[in-house]
Formats: structure tokens, C-alpha cells, sequence
């Protein structure tokens, strides 16, 4: 049994479809969403409803949850604050119902899901070092997590230290514990543009991250014809 775990799709139809089209080409028979479906590109609907199709797990990231809310928006950054509060009008408010229901934490099977951080997952709070790593560790109960919000791929692993792994593979040892970040479908951050998502091959004990091509001009150009910001469709070209 192979899982997609796929998450930071940020309204990116486009890199959504062509991470499901890898994944079926990979034997990915089941899916597990990490959040932010919505937020910065131009079809939220489109996206959440493919994904509430998948009828799999999902966890609330922070854009799901500004988008759903009444809130201004305050504390996010004027390039999310835009993007979101354009991201409101394009959902119903059975859409925006679905993602306020979201959990924030959850198991499935024998692996944990969150968004941001589990020691407070609701605070959005990065995980880019093994310092922030360690805190996370504290509240797995689980060997395997799989986190997203930085849209950074890495893997941290836990013995009697905390670190990172390298490479884009790891094969699963007994005693150590993963907490993994399968970076960003829809708006990469690590200088390489293409959609990132993780394989995790069960009798296989490994974890893939999959990097995957996908129809970036029509992305940008739907960026720009929704008056969103021009900034939003260039740094997808950057991976940043
Ligand atoms: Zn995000």
C-alpha cells in the first residue's frame, strides 16, 4: 500500500492535477491532505473540491482556516491578506463550512498529520530546524508525522538526538522517529518550482519525495487575469 500525503496546494489546480497524475503513475492507492488547499492562487474551489472528493483525511492548515473565518486577516503578511480575502468571495459557504470543521491533528493508521507544529498546532509555527523539530517530537506518539507550512521538504529524524536526514529517499528504521515535511504542491519555497509531494511506500517502509512538472504559465496566467497580486504568479517561477 502506497499513501500520496500531499498538502500546500494553495489553489494550484494545475500542480494538484499533476501530482495526482504522478501518484497514480507511482501506485498511490490511498491519499492524506496536510492543509492549505486555498490561499495565493486563483481556483480555491476547484481545488477543495477535488480534494473533498478524495473523501480522505485532511488537516487545517492556516490559509484554510483565514479563508473560512470572518476575520481581517491582520496578522498574515498583505500578500496572504490579499489573497485571502479575494479566496472568501470564490467559496460557498458549504466550502468555507467544511474547512472550519477540519481538525487540526489527526492519526491514520499508524501516522500522524498536522499542518504546522505538534506542540501547537494551532499557533502556526514553523518547523525549520531540529530545535523546532525537538518540540514537535515531544508530542509524536506515533514513529512517522507528516507536517507541511514551511513548503520546504525535510526530514528530521529522533534517536538519541535529533536530526535531519539527507536525500530525498529515507528507509524506516525501528527505533527512530520521522517527522516529515513533504513540502508544497502549489507554491514551493526551496528554489525549485516544481510541485513537491511525499510517497509513503508501506511494505516498503520508505518515504519518497516526489517532485513533479506541471503547466506553470497557465497557473500564472490565472494569477493575473483574478487582478491577485503579480508578485504571487512570478514566485512561482523561483520556487520561493
Ligand atoms: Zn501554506
Amino acid at each position: 500500500m502506497k499513501f500520496a500525503i500531499f498538502g500546500d496546494i494553495h489553489a494550484n489546480l494545475e500542480a494538484l492535477q499533476a501530482v495526482i497524475a504522478d501518484s497514480q503513475d507511482q501506485g498511490c492507492s490511498s491519499y492524506v491532505c496536510l492543509g492549505d488547499i486555498v490561499g495565493y492562487a486563483a481556483n480555491p474551489a476547484e481545488c477543495m473540491e477535488i480534494v473533498r472528493e478524495m473523501n480522505c483525511p485532511v488537516v487545517r492548515g492556516n490559509h484554510d482556516e483565514g479563508a473560512a473565518s470572518t476575520s481581517l486577516l491582520e496578522e498574515l503578511n498583505p500578500l496572504a491578506q490579499r489573497a485571502l480575502l479575494w479566496t472568501r468571495e470564490q467559496l460557498t459557504e458549504d466550502q468555507r463550512q467544511w474547512l472550519r470543521e477540519l481538525k487540526l491533528v489527526r492519526q491514520v493508521r499508524d501516522f500522524t498529520i498536522v499542518h504546522a507544529t505538534l506542540d501547537s498546532p494551532g499557533a502556526w509555527g514553523y518547523v525549520t530546524n531540529r530545535f523546532d523539530a525537538m518540540a514537535s517530537f515531544s508530542y509524536q506518539f506515533t514513529q512517522v508525522c507528516f507536517y507541511g507550512h514551511t513548503h520546504v521538504p525535510r526530514v528530521f529524524e529522533k534517536d538519541d538526538t535529533v536530526r535531519g536526514a539527507r536525500g530525498d529517499q529515507v528507509q524506516l528504521q525501528r527505533g527512530v522517529k520521522y517527522f516529515v515535511n513533504v513540502g508544497s504542491v502549489g507554491q514551493p519555497r526551496d528554489g525549485d518550482w516544481r510541485a513537491a509531494y511525499a510517497i509513503y511506500d508501506v511494505p516498503a517502509q520508505t518515504i519518497t519525495i516526489r517532485r513533479v512538472e506541471y503547466d506553470l504559465p497557465a497557473t500564472q496566467g490565472k494569477i493575473l487575469d483574478a487582478g491577485l497580486p503579480t508578485l504571487l504568479a512570478e514566485r512561482l517561477s523561483l520556487g520561493k
